[in-house]
C-alpha cells in the first residue's frame, strides 16, 4: 500500500510513503480498542472485479430484476407514483411505473437533467488520457525500495501530471497522465516502469477532473445518488465510497416507507443528510488535489540533472511532496468522521466536534456514525447489531428502556435491545443508551430515557 513519488519504477525512488499492507491494518485494528479505528481496514479493489462481483450478488436477489443494455430515456410523476420510459437492446419502447425511482445513472445523469438539476462548482478542471494495461510480470520486477517496492500508486515528477496505479489483481495497471494523444500513452507507460517488461494495451480512454455538487438530490418520488450528484477528482478515493454512503442512506429509508413505518421526514432527511457529505467530500476532494497540485508545481526541467541546480530541484519538490502527496492518502477523518447535522430524523444535540479530514475523533455525538468497538477477539459492536433500530444498553445500565420499546412498537418500526456489559463500549460511546439507526448513525443517546419516548420514536422514524 506503499506510495512513492519516482523519476521512473527503475530508479530510486524520491520519496516513499509508507503505508500498512491490508493484513498489517488488520492486525493494527485487532489490537486497537478505543474506537479510533475501522471494523475492516482499506482494500484496493478495481471497478473491474468489483462491479461483476456487485452484478452476481444483485442477481440473487429475488427482489431485484436486473436488466443490461436498457437505456432510460425519461420519466414522469403524479402524487403516487413515478413513470420511466426505457429502451430495450432491440430497440423497443417500454415504461416502467413504480412508486419511487433512484438515478445511479453517473456525471452524465439524465434523471437530474429530467429534473431539472444543475450541477454546480469547478468543471474541467483538468483532462487526462487514461490507460489499462496486463503486464503480469511488472509487479515482481519493480526495483525500488528494500526489495521489491510493490506499492500501489507511483506518481512520476514529471510535466504531465503522470501517476500509475496497481490494481488488484497486482498484473493490470492504469495510468493517467495530461498527453495529446491516445497513441502516446504506450511511450509514457514504457517511460514511467523504465526497464522492458511484457505488457498488453487493454483499454486508452480520456477523463476529465471535476470538483461538483449537484443543487439538490431529487425531486419528488425521484432521488439522485452517486455520482449523478457529486464529482469528485479521484485523489482520496472518495468517489465511489460517497455514492455508497448514499446507496445506504436512501436504501433503508425507501425499504421503511414501503413498509409504512416510516414517517414522511425519513425520505426527505435523505437530501438533507447526503448532501453536506457531498459538499464535505467535493471540499475533501479539492484539499487533496491542491496539495498534490502543489508538490508537482516544484517540478523543473532540470530534475534529472547531476548538477546543483537539478538536485535542488529534487529536494525541494521531495519536501513538499512529503506534506502536500499525504494530504491524498490520509483523509481518515472525511471517510469515517461524517455527522449528519440538522437532519429532521435526528435528535439534535447542538454544537458538536468539528470535523476534520484528517483526523477521525471516535465520537456518539447523534448524527455520527457508531464507533467500532470490540467485544471479543474478531467480534464487533457493529457485528452484533440486527438490521433494524438498536437500543444499546451499555456498562451493566438498569435503565427503564421499556417506554421507548413502547414507543417504537406503536409506529411499527423494527427495534431491538442490546445489552452489551463490558467496559470498552462503555467508556468509547460515553452514554449508558444510544439508539442506533439501520444505516450505524446514532439518532440519540443519554443515561436515562428521555422525558418524552414516543417523541423520540417519532423523530428516529420521520414522524
Ligand atoms: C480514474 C478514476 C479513479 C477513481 N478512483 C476511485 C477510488 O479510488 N475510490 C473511489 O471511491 N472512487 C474512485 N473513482 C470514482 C468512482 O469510479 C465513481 O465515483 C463511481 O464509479 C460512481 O458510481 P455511480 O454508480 O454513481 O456512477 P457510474 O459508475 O458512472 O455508473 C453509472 C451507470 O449508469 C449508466 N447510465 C448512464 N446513463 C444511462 C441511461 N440513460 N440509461 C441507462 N443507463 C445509463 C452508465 O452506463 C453506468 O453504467 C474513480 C474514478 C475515476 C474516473
Amino acid at each position: 500500500m506503499d506510495v512513492y513519488i519516482v523519476l521512473a519504477m527503475n530508479e530510486p525512488p524520491l520519496l516513499r510513503l509508507p503505508y500498512p499492507s491490508v493484513a498489517e491494518a488488520q492486525a493494527q485494528i485487532a489490537a486497537c480498542n478505543d474506537g479510533s479505528m475501522p471494523r475492516e481496514p482499506y482494500q484496493l479493489i478495481s471497478q473491474y472485479t468489483l462491479e461483476p462481483l456487485l452484478k452476481s450478488a444483485v442477481e440473487q436477489l429475488s427482489s431485484v430484476t436486473v436488466r443490461y443494455g436498457h437505456e432510460f430515456l425519461g420519466l414522469s410523476q403524479d402524487a403516487d407514483t413515478v413513470t420511466a420510459t426505457i429502451r430495450d437492446p432491440d430497440g423497443h419502447p417500454l415504461e416502467i411505473r413504480a412508486r419511487y425511482m433512484v438515478g445511479g445513472d453517473g456525471g452524465a445523469s439524465m434523471v437530474r437533467r429530467q429534473l431539472g438539476i444543475q450541477l454546480r462548482g469547478e468543471g474541467n478542471l483538468l483532462r487526462l488520457h487514461q490507460a489499462l494495461y496486463y503486464a503480469p510480470d511488472l509487479y515482481d520486477r519493480i526495483p525500488i525500495g528494500d526489495g521489491p517496492g510493490r506499492g500501489r500508486h507511483y506518481h512520476i515528477a514529471d510535466a504531465q501530471s503522470t501517476f500509475l496505479i496497481m490494481q488488484d489483481s497486482t498484473k493490470h495497471w492504469t495510468l493517467h497522465a495530461v498527453v495529446d494523444r491516445a497513441e502516446d500513452m504506450a511511450a509514457q507507460f514504457e517511460r514511467t516502469i523504465g526497464m522492458p517488461v511484457p505488457y498488453e494495451s487493454l483499454y486508452v480512454g480520456e477523463s476529465k477532473q471535476n470538483l461538483l455538487l449537484a443543487d439538490g438530490y431529487g425531486a419528488g418520488r425521484v432521488f439522485l445518488a452517486g455520482d449523478s450528484v457529486h464529482l469528485v477528482i479521484p485523489t482520496g478515493g472518495l468517489g465511489m465510497n460517497t455514492g455508497v454512503g448514499d446507496a445506504i442512506d436512501l436504501s433503508w429509508k425507501l425499504h421503511a416507507t414501503l413498509r409504512g413505518w416510516g414517517g414522511p421526514n425519513l425520505l426527505s432527511s435523505y437530501e438533507i443528510e447526503r448532501r453536506q457529505v457531498g459538499d464535505r467530500n467535493v471540499g475533501a476532494s479539492r484539499y487533496a488535489s491542491s496539495g498534490r497540485r502543489k508538490w508537482r508545481a516544484q517540478y523543473r526541467a532540470n530534475i534529472r540533472d547531476a548538477t546543483p541546480e537539478g538536485q535542488a530541484t529534487r529536494d525541494n519538490l521531495t519536501r513538499v511532496a512529503n506534506v502536500e502527496q499525504r494530504k491524498t492518502n490520509e483523509m481518515i477523518g472525511a471517510e469515517l468522521g461524517y455527522r449528519y447535522v440538522g437532519s429532521p430524523v435526528i435528535w439534535e444535540e447542538l454544537g458538536g466536534p468539528e470535523q476534520l479530514f484528517r483526523e477521525y475523533l471516535p465520537t456518539t455525538w447523534p448524527g455520527a456514525r457508531l464507533p467500532h468497538v470490540w467485544l471479543q477477539e474478531g467480534c464487533s459492536v457493529h457485528d452484533v447489531i440486527g438490521d433494524g433500530y438498536t437500543l444499546l444498553r451499555l456498562g451493566g445500565s438498569s435503565a427503564d428502556t421499556s417506554a421507548i420499546e413502547r414507543g417504537m412498537q406503536a409506529l411499527g418500526a423494527p427495534f431491538d435491545v442490546l445489552t452489551i456489559d463490558g467496559n470498552a463500549p462503555r467508556d468509547v460511546y460515553g452514554y449508558d443508551l444510544i439508539l442506533v439507526r439501520p444505516d450505524l448513525h446514532v439518532v440519540w443517546r443519554g443515561d436515562a430515557a428521555p422525558s418524552d419516548p414516543a417523541q423520540l420514536a417519532a423523530v428516529a422514524t420521520g414522524h
